[in-house]
């Protein structure tokens, strides 16, 4: 059983690690962003509402993805295995809502890992991309409203004790070993 948040600007390879680190470890992946994703594919309420927000590069309501998240979390698998969350929180209520549950569940966090990547490195990155979110104009905001409502996680969770900084520029593989070693002890 693993519980493990990771955190970190848009094109860290947050995506990428969490997958596989999910897959050795076989817990559930939970990627908010992947959650809409799907959600706009087929076109419900939600996806509608989701893509509003995703278009523009801006937050979907805390509420509308705190609720998304609870209802994830009461599924067996988790309770079973754990989880890897990608992509939540993003805010300080989110984070504070993570808090809540995790509690009522008697699932406390063991880690939250945060890749860090240079700001020229994260443009370079998602304009290569090519996501239909990863125009020029939109990863600019993106970036904005990351650091100005995301990147104050890093200091809540470092002084719970919980955060490991690793630095997410070089080999994908190397950039595993590095989050394996820091989950080693789990
Ligand atoms: P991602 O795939 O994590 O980059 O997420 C893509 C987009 O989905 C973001 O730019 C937001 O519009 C939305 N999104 C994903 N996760 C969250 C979250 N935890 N809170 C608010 N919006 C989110």
């Amino acid at each position: 059983m693993i519980k493990v948040v990771f955190l970190g600007p848009p094109g860290a390879g947050k995506g990428t690690q969490a997958l596989k680190i999910a897959e050795k470890f076989g817990v559930p992946h939970i990627s908010t962003g992947d959650i809409l994703r799907a959600a706009v594919k087929e076109g419900t309420e939600l996806g509608k509402l989701a893509k509003s927000y995703m278009d523009k590069g801006e937050l979907v309501p805390d509420e509308v993805i705190i609720g998304i998240i609870k209802e994830r979390l009461s599924q067996p698998d988790v309770k079973e295995r754990g989880f890897i969350l990608d992509g939540f929180p993003r805010t300080l209520k989110q984070a504070e809502a993570l808090d809540q549950m995790l509690k009522e569940l008697s699932m406390p966090l063991d880690r939250v890992i945060y890749l860090n990547v240079d700001d020229e490195e994260i443009v370079k990155r998602l304009l290569a991309r090519g996501r239909a979110d990863d125009t020029e104009e939109i990863i600019r905001n993106r970036l904005k409203v990351y650091r100005d409502q995301t990147a104050p996680l890093i200091n809540y969770y470092r002084e719970k004790g919980l955060l490991v900084e690793i630095y997410g520029v070089g080999e994908i593989e190397e950039i595993t070993k590095k989050i394996e070693q820091a989950l080693g002890l789990l």
